[in-house]
């Protein structure tokens, strides 16, 4: 058929400059393929085995596992499951969250990532925005002033481990002993590690899985593990799972994901990557990773562009390219900045390409001005 090879042909050469959204792009999944000749679906609770046999949740139980070792759940205390992506993992935290403290206030950065205001629309849950600082983490001293107003209502945190501009980490630690000093009894802690949150762990970098406080962590299979769709994990803590299993065995059901049917090859794939590579491979990959992005800002710092980022992060923040640029390498922007992300599958050479293209705008006089530019 004509139009999907113009179509493939297309997407072939727009994937070598692919540098700008967070989408692992270094995996084979061959091996995977004949899973598409069947209709596969792992509608309800992983955990719950039925007499309906076309799902893969014997997979799905093992990425949760893979993940609440990761993230030091507590032990027996854990559940989770395969979500459609970091959007739905979110929106998971978030209900339970609420399910819990029903006339609890929303704390979130305004860093934080564009859906999380629309599912806390959707929750019908009151928040409070907390401004950041220039680097992308949330304002402790907004924070304390806010919380100390509110002092009557439970708290719920949505903590960014990694926002989508800058990568920027909230300070879980720091937000715990803030509850702590405050005397808030009532509180929960959702972590968005969607993006960061998989290599932070593997490093042992961030501090924020379950022994440093959280409640639940959301995560993207497709970003750092790289999926070609779509999809997420959500963590939880079972007590606290089981309050909304309580209300929903009530209407004679295990419904306890947010969908009905639900995605049953990307379990498949997230568990492959995850028994292919094991934790030293993706330790690894996380290390290289990390060192194509200091030297991504060392290259354009070097041609006067004043490229930065945050400690552990992937992600190297510059004044705004041209539009040009920015189509041929597909970057995100927002303000002021431009953004790229050294996900698995970049490649120093395509790093070089780009920062000669930057180098040509540069001497061209074409790069954002540099007197608003924030260098960490
Ligand atoms: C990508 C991302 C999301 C949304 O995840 P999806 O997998 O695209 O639904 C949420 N929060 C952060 C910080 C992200 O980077």
């Amino acid at each position: 058929m004509e139009q999907l090879e113009e179509f493939l042909a297309k997407i072939r050469e727009r994937a070598s400059a692919y540098i700008g959204y967070p989408a692992s792009m270094d995996f084979d999944y061959t091996e995977l393929y004949p899973l598409l000749r069947y209709n596969l679906n792992n509608v309800g609770d992983p955990f719950v085995e039925s007499h309906f046999a076309m799902h893969t949740k014997s997979f799905e139980r093992e990425v949760v596992q893979f993940f609440a070792e990761l993230f030091h759940a507590p032990q027996k205390d854990w559940w989770g499951y395969v979500t459609a992506g970091g959007s739905e993992s979110n929106l998971y935290g978030l209900y339970l969250a609420r399910e819990m403290f029903p006339h609890g206030m929303v704390y979130y950065s305004e860093a934080t990532h564009y859906s999380v205001q629309k599912n806390l629309h959707l929750l019908g849950m009151q928040s409070i925005v907390i401004r950041t600082t220039k680097s992308g983490e949330m304002d402790c001293d907004d924070f304390r002033e806010t919380i100390q107003s509110h002092r009557h209502q439970p708290v719920i945190i949505m903590a960014n481990i990694g926002t989508t501009m800058t990568e920027a980490k909230d300070d879980v630690v720091l937000i715990k002993d803030m509850l702590k000093k405050y005397a808030i009894k009532h509180y929960y802690i959702h972590c968005d590690a969607a993006l960061a949150g998989p290599y932070l762990a593997l490093l042992d970098k961030g501090h924020f899985d379950f022994r440093y406080g959280a409640d639940s962590i959301a995560v993207s299979g497709h970003k750092f593990i790289g999926a070609p769709n779509p999809c997420g994990v959500v963590l939880v803590k079972k007590s606290n799972r089981d309050r909304i299993s309580h209300a929903v065995s009530y209407i004679g059901s295990m419904d306890t994901t947010i969908t009905g049917s639900r995605n049953a090859v990307t379990p498949v794939f997230i568990w492959y990557a995850l028994k292919k590579l094991g934790r030293e491979g993706l330790l690894r990959k996380a290390m290289e990773s990390m060192e194509l992005a200091a030297y991504a800002v060392d290259q354009l710092n070097r041609i006067g562009i004043r490229a930065w980022k945050n400690e552990w992060a992937l992600t190297v923040v510059f004044p705004q390219a041209s539009e040009e640029i920015r189509y041929k390498w597909q970057l995100a922007s927002d303000g002021d900045w431009s953004h790229l992300i050294c996900m698995p599958g970049v490649t120093r050479a395509q790093i070089d390409l780009f920062v000669a293209d930057m180098k040509q705008e540069a001497n061209a006089g074409r790069v954002g001005s540099l007197d608003r530019v924030y260098l960490s």
